[in-house]
C-alpha cells in the first residue's frame, strides 16, 4: 500500500476530541495517508517516512466538509421565483410544485447529470461527504428513481416523500401512500427518512406516522422543522430520538431544553435565511444551552441554491454568533455525527483521508475572507479529486 505524507502544514485541524481546543489544532504539522485512510498525524518534525511527499507550503489543512442536508435531485430552474422574492414577494412552500413538475418530466440521465454537476461543484468547495434527499418526485416511481440517482453519488440518501402534499391528493391519502407503497419502493435506496413538519406541509401526527413507518423498515430518522415558525417539530424529533432536526430557526425555550436534554443534533442552514431574507437561527443560544449544532447547505432550487459550505460558515460566524472554530467544527465533526458517521469529519488515524488544503494559513480565513475561493485542493479517500 502506498503511503503519502502531507508535510509543512502550518495549521492542521484534526477535530481530536481529546485535544485541549475544540478543533484539535496542531501547528507545523504533517499527516500520513495509507491507502484511503489516515495513518498518522502530528508535528512535522516527528513524521514517519512515506513513499510520497506533498508540501503544503505552510498552509492550513482541515477535514473535508460533511454536508448533512441537501436536495440535489431535481430539474428546472427557479431563478425567476428568486428574483420575484427579492422584489418583495414572500416565500411559500408552494414553489416546490414547480420543481416537482420539471423533475417528473426529466429523464434519469438528465437527473443524474445534474446531480453529478452539483457534486463536482461541492467538491471544488471542499465538501467530501454529502447527504442527498428525494422529495421532488412525490409519486412512487419518481421518488424511487430520485433515490436511485442519488445513490450513485452517496450512501447518505434520504427518502423525503413527505416534502409537500402533491396536487390532486389529500394529506390523508398522501401520508397513506408515503407510509405504504412509496416507502416500500424507496427503502432499498435510502438510509434515512425525513418529513417537512411545517404549517402548509405535514403536521406533527403526520410527520410521526412517516418517521415511525420508516423506522419499522430500518430507516433512520431526521426532520425538517421550525423553519417558517414555531411548531411541534423540534420536540417531536427529540421525543423520537432522531439523529438530527434541521432548520431550527424559530425555537421556544421548551424546544431548546428538549434539544439540550436529547442527543438530537440541531442542524442550522443559514443559506436559507440568506436567500429568503428571513431571520437567522440563534446558534449562540443553542451552543450556550449545550445543544450540538451542525451546519449544512440545504442546497435546493427554491429556498437556497448554494452548494457552498464556506458561505454557510461565514454567515454562521457573522450572523449567528458562532466563532470560526465552532462553525468549522459544526460543518465537519458535528456534520458527521448528524449522519451517524464516525469515519469522516476528523483527521485522526483510522479515519478516512477526506481533507481540504486551504489557500490560507488558518481556518479562520474561511469566515474572515467571505466569498473568496480558498479551497486549493479537496482529497477524498486519500486522493485529490
Ligand atoms: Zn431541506
Amino acid at each position: 500500500m502506498t503511503s503519502t505524507a502531507i508535510t509543512n502544514i502550518g495549521e492542521l485541524v484534526t477535530n481530536d476530541p481529546d485535544a485541549g481546543d475544540l478543533l484539535g489544532t496542531i501547528a507545523d504539522a504533517a499527516l500520513v495517508i495509507e491507502g484511503t485512510s489516515i495513518a498518522w498525524v502530528g508535528r512535522a518534525a516527528e513524521a514517519p517516512a512515506a513513499d510520497e511527499q506533498v508540501d503544503a507550503g505552510g498552509r492550513a489543512v482541515i477535514p473535508g466538509f460533511v454536508d448533512s442536508h441537501s436536495h440535489l435531485v431535481f430539474a428546472g430552474d427557479r431563478a425567476a421565483e428568486f428574483a420575484a422574492r427579492m422584489a418583495g414577494e414572500s416565500y411559500a412552500a408552494g414553489g416546490i410544485r414547480t420543481t416537482v413538475a420539471a423533475t417528473r418530466a426529466a429523464t434519469d440521465e438528465e437527473l443524474t447529470s445534474r446531480v453529478a454537476h452539483l457534486v463536482r461543484e461541492m467538491r471544488r468547495q471542499g465538501t467530501t461527504t454529502v447527504e442527498i434527499k428525494s422529495g421532488y418526485g412525490l409519486t412512487v416511481h419518481d421518488e424511487a428513481r430520485s433515490l436511485a440517482v442519488a445513490r450513485q453519488f452517496t450512501e447518505e440518501t434520504t427518502f423525503l416523500g413527505a416534502h409537500v402534499v402533491p396536487e390532486g391528493s389529500t394529506p390523508e391519502e398522501y401520508v397513506a401512500l408515503v407510509t405504504g407503497p412509496m416507502l416500500e419502493a424507496c427503502a432499498p435506496h435510502a438510509r434515512w427518512i425525513d418529513a417537512f413538519c411545517e404549517t402548509g406541509a405535514f403536521d406533527a401526527d403526520q410527520s410521526r406516522a412517516v418517521l415511525e413507518a420508516g423506522a419499522a423498515v430500518g430507516l433512520r430518522g431526521r426532520l425538517h422543522a421550525n423553519q417558517l415558525g414555531a411548531g411541534p417539530g423540534v420536540r417531536l424529533a427529540c421525543e423520537l430520538e432522531l439523529t438530527a432536526v434541521d432548520h431550527c430557526t424559530y425555537l421556544t425555550d421548551a424546544d431548546v431544553t428538549a434539544l439540550a436534554d436529547s442527543g438530537t443534533i440541531a442542524t442550522l442552514l443559514p443559506g436559507v435565511e440568506f436567500s429568503t431574507r428571513q431571520p437567522y437561527p440563534d446558534a449562540r443560544r443553542l451552543l450556550d444551552a449545550g445543544v450540538r449544532v451542525a451546519l449544512a447547505s440545504d442546497c435546493n432550487p427554491g429556498s437556497c441554491f448554494t452548494s457552498s459550505i464556506p458561505l454557510c460558515l461565514a454567515l454562521a460566524v457573522r450572523e449567528m454568533g458562532m466563532t470560526p472554530a465552532e462553525a468549522l467544527h459544526a460543518a465537519t465533526a458535528v456534520g458527521a455525527a448528524a449522519l451517524d458517521r464516525d469515519d469522516v469529519g476528523r483527521l485522526l488515524p483510522g479515519r478516512r483521508a477526506d481533507l481540504v488544503l486551504l489557500d490560507a494559513p488558518t481556518h479562520v480565513h474561511l469566515a474572515y475572507r467571505p466569498g473568496v475561493p480558498l479551497v486549493s485542493a479537496t482529497w477524498v479517500g486519500g486522493r485529490p479529486v
